[in-house]
């Protein structure tokens, strides 16, 4: 982390978990544990139809509302779909894109992505733009070549002017759901390499004033250490944020609330 250029993100992706009626038993329960920090922003982003309940009962912890997804559509006749302008609508500031997840069983494309974020970004509200490579990527050693050509995809178009507001988050696919987390230098190694792609883009300030999460079985043990690292800004965290006690140890673990 770098308190000083960018802002530190802890985001719980709740995927199709949680019931209704679960969020507020889990905010209170949540809410005494988290530590008073004013660096770091604490987002849980949950089903479309669970937006209401998180934006009216996270409002007094602090927790800010994030999606899961979104429609690369502004309107129309696209049934089940929910496009940005309707998330904005409600007060949604955070949407995931291109989680791996809806990349394998949505055929969800890099195009797409690119689609997502900038209909998000038209509404004011900060794209969690997913990046990751498989483990077989890995082991063939094209992790930063794949992950090069995500993030320029995703970004495809997207202005200067907007970059600062979208967040990164570097997701191995392989450490996904699995328990297998990268290494603190791992993680460090591809948020630097993903740094210098946007250094690369758009120039020296942006790069070093973007978040650029990593997510990946991070949980209470091994967050501090993933956080430790210069260029990891924080987490996107999925089982772990379904526990309050461990998301909020995992939001202490950036170190601000300590004082
Ligand atoms: C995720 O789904 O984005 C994720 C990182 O999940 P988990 O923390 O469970 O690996």
């Amino acid at each position: 982390m770098n308190v000083k250029y960018r802002k530190t993100v802890i985001a719980g992706n709740w995927k199709m978990n949680m019931l209704a009626s679960e969020i507020k038993p889990f905010i209170d329960e949540l809410k005494p544990l988290l530590p008073k920090t004013k660096t770091c922003e604490t987002v849980l982003c949950v089903p479309a139809v669970n937006v209401s309940g998180m934006l009216k009962q996270g409002r007094e912890a602090k927790i800010s509302c994030g999606a899961q997804d979104v429609s690369e559509h502004d309107k129309g006749a696209y049934t089940g779909d929910v496009s940005a302008a309707m998330l904005a609508d409600l007060g949604v500031k955070y949407c995931i894109v291109g989680h791996s997840e809806r990349r394998a069983y949505y055929a969800e494309s890099d195009v797409k992505v690119n689609l997502k974020a900038k209909k998000l970004l038209e509404q004011g509200i900060t794209p969690i733009i997913c990046v990751g490579e498989s483990l077989e990527q890995r082991e063939m050693d094209l992790t930063m070549a794949h992950i090069n050509y995500q993030i320029r995809a995703a970004l495809n178009g997207i202005d200067v002017s907007r970059i600062r507001k979208c967040v990164i988050a570097y997701e191995p696919i392989w450490a996904i759901g699995t328990g297998k987390t990268a290494t603190a230098a791992q993680a460090q190694e591809v948020c630097c390499g993903i740094r210098g792609i946007i250094r690369d883009m758009y120039g020296a300030r942006p790069a070093r004033g973007i978040s650029i999460l990593y997510g990946g079985s991070m949980n209470a043990k091994n967050a501090a250490e993933l956080l430790a690292q210069p260029d990891v800004d924080g987490g996107l965290i999925g089982g772990a944020s379904l526990k309050p006690a461990d998301f909020a140890a995992i939001v202490a673990a950036t170190g601000e609330g300590n004082e």
